[in-house]
């Protein structure tokens, strides 16, 4: 997807700083940032979002999921708490067609 911003951070043509990477997702601090850590953990293959999952793609959210908690353990609100989110679709607040779990600490996140 050439228009994708995701994408274009994945293919490194738009320069971006991954705080990780392996061969199934890349982590980037989120540009507008809601919370002192918010990350980004974000599939490489486009996908528009967890509605788009398919039945053989479930251990890349669970893969997703798992690296969100190494992050937080890098980033140190392993102990403190924090939130991981999928936002879905227009009402979900999905602001780039592009799957990504959100990863929310530092301060206490209300309801
Ligand atoms: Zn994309």
């Amino acid at each position: 997807m050439d228009d994708c911003v995701f994408c274009s951070i994945v293919n490194k043509t738009l320069d971006k700083e991954l705080l990780y990477e392996d061969d199934k997702v890349v982590v980037f601090k989120d540009i507008l940032p809601k919370a002192p850590v918010h990350l980004l953990i974000v599939s490489k293959e486009h996908i528009l979002s967890i509605n788009h999952i398919q039945d053989s793609q479930e251990d890349l959210a669970g893969h997703m999921i798992n690296i969100a908690r190494k992050m937080a353990l890098k980033y140190g609100v392993y102990e403190t708490g924090y939130r991981l989110m999928f936002n879905v679709g227009k009402d979900g607040g999905q602001v780039i067609p592009h799957l990504h779990l959100h990863l929310l600490g530092g301060k206490f996140l209300e309801g």
